[in-house]
């Protein structure tokens, strides 16, 4: 709306000529995409435009007839393009596409991580990005080291700054000098302690604000962001039916102890997403009632997600599931916080979470499942019922479901699940991943098994995530796309 508006203030306000309002308009706005999701890639109707701001939308017109013209006079005879590229999508009901305008309207696009930025480039806005190469650009998102690190976890920010100063602070890179001291038995136990000590404060914490018991011996495993199918916290869920089958099957199985924390707000009308909660907590409640899971398994989902509770929860976190289907999650910013406090990271190649593993080395990441490619090239065949005829364990947690063993007393109110993975194709690809999601998960286990190990790679972690500071995000905005120079304050 900036671009049609600012092109209305210079017209007829104050008076420019055409040329010189786009000069001025393209010059000054900047558009950063933050999502490739139908939902956010806004449409209107052209309609509503006509309606709400009459003006607004004879410019957007004229933008659009002379952006076309431009395209006719460099592709010639190529209409199929002149239509993709168009502000206006043709059809019984037509709609201004808000993304095209703001790419056509302003001197920079950029997307929020390096695969993100890609897939715009290359699928999502692909004509624009060849009309306009020199537009688009990435800039990975970050988050503050101050909120997510040196406030919300002073045991960790102390350990940190005892073996490298505190330099960090304000300049995250500093973190490096932390990887050749993951092996200096002195910061290993400084990270160790931390993290027990975050446990501890947030189990009391738990206690006196909810009456909730958690055991801070048993491994805090921890998925906390909006409820989304593409975020897949029904594929987290499957997993939990997975190692509940497992310990049902074979009592004597030794497994970890675990604490499942899931927490999030789904958007008012998205029903699924509000069933996908109704199925966790049911599965909380089931196996809370099951005395043979006592002290092996426990599911909690914690209500009114926000800040303050992510900050309370990430510190205590030993491990992040960031699960989404590849090409899905534009970045991720709950996955940086989790990285900074030393949990690891068990995901898909998703957003920053492959920019995070690069700059920790693969082998301190437990990573699975479908690449953005993958997913995207399997589109036409993928069938989820191969894995549920070929998958005895796949088959075995959605036959429990099914049958209403979380049910018992609402039969079949998880109906919809069985559409959504199998009646309706599993959109989001869950059952595709399910199988190396657990395989992940037993290296996993593996490696905390082995404490020394474990806080080694916890340490690279946290020496790995210093670009994911919001100050290298703003200051790469400052110098590439706003052109502004740092203003020291006395
Ligand atoms: C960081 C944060 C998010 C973003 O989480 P993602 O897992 O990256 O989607 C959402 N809500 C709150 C309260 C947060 O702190």
């Amino acid at each position: 709306m900036s671009v049609p508006e600012l092109m209305r203030i210079l017209l007829d306000d104050a008076g420019l000529g055409w040329d010189r309002a786009w000069d001025i308009t393209r010059r000054t706005l900047a558009y950063t995409n933050h999502t490739l999701l139908p939902e956010a890639l806004e449409k209107w109707p052209v309609e509503s435009f006509d309606m709400l701001v009459p003006r607004n939308l004879e410019i957007i017109f004229e933008i659009n007839r002379r952006l076309l013209d431009s395209v006719r006079s460099r592709f010639p005879n190529d209409e199929a393009r002149v239509e993709r590229v168009s502000l206006v999508e043709e059809g019984p009901v037509k709609h201004v596409r808000m993304a095209n305008l703001a790419i056509v309207g302003s001197h920079s696009t950029n997307g929020v991580s390096a695969i993100h930025s890609e897939l715009l480039r290359k699928k999502t806005v692909k004509d624009l990005a060849e009309m306009f190469p020199e537009r688009f650009s990435n800039k990975t998102n970050g988050v503050t080291p101050r909120r997510w690190l040196l406030l919300a976890n002073p045991p960790l920010a102390r350990a940190i700054t005892g073996a490298i100063g505190d330099a960090w602070i304000t300049d995250l890179g500093e973190l490096r000098r932390l990887s050749p001291l993951a092996d200096d038995p002195t910061v290993r136990d400084g990270f160790r302690k931390a993290k027990r000590d975050a446990k501890c404060r947030f189990a009391d914490w738990l206690k006196s604000s909810f009456d909730m018991t958690v055991d801070p011996d048993t491994v805090f495993d921890c998925q906390i962001k909006r409820i989304h199918e593409y975020k897949r916290q029904l594929l987290n869920a499957l997993r939990i039916v997975v190692l509940y089958n497992r310990l049902r099957e074979n009592p004597k199985l030794e497994m970890a102890p675990r604490t499942f924390f899931f927490s999030g707000k789904a958007a008012p009308a998205y029903r699924l997403a509000k069933l996908i909660i109704k199925f966790i907590d049911n599965l909380a409640g089931t196996i809370d009632g099951d005395p043979a899971m006592r002290g092996r398994l426990k599911v909690l989902f914690l209500p009114e997600y926000d800040v303050s509770l992510a900050e309370r929860l990430i510190p205590a976190s030993d491990v992040s599931n960031q699960i989404s289907t590849a090409g899905y999650e534009a970045t991720g910013t709950s996955n940086m916080k989790f990285m900074m406090n030393a949990a690891l990271t068990i995901g898909t190649r998703d957003g920053a979470t492959i920019e995070m593993a690069q700059e920790a080395g693969e082998e301190n990441f437990f990573l699975f499942g479908l690449t953005a490619e993958e997913v995207a090239s399997s589109r036409g065949w993928y069938d989820p019922h191969w894995h549920y005829n070929n998958e005895p364990e796949t088959r075995a947690a959605l036959d429990l479901i099914f049958s209403d063993h979380f049910s018992r007393y609402e039969p079949g109110i998880f109906g919809e699940l069985r559409n959504a993975l199998l009646t309706h194709g599993d959109y989001y690809m869950h059952l595709a991943d399910l199988k190396s999601y657990v395989d992940a998960d037993r290296r996993l286990l593996e490696s905390y098994a082995a404490p020394e190990n474990w806080t080694r790679k916890a340490i690279l972690n946290v020496a790995g995530s210093g670009k994911f500071s919001s100050d290298r995000a703003i200051a790469e905005y400052a110098t590439d796309i706003w052109k502004v120079k740092p203003c020291p304050v006395q």
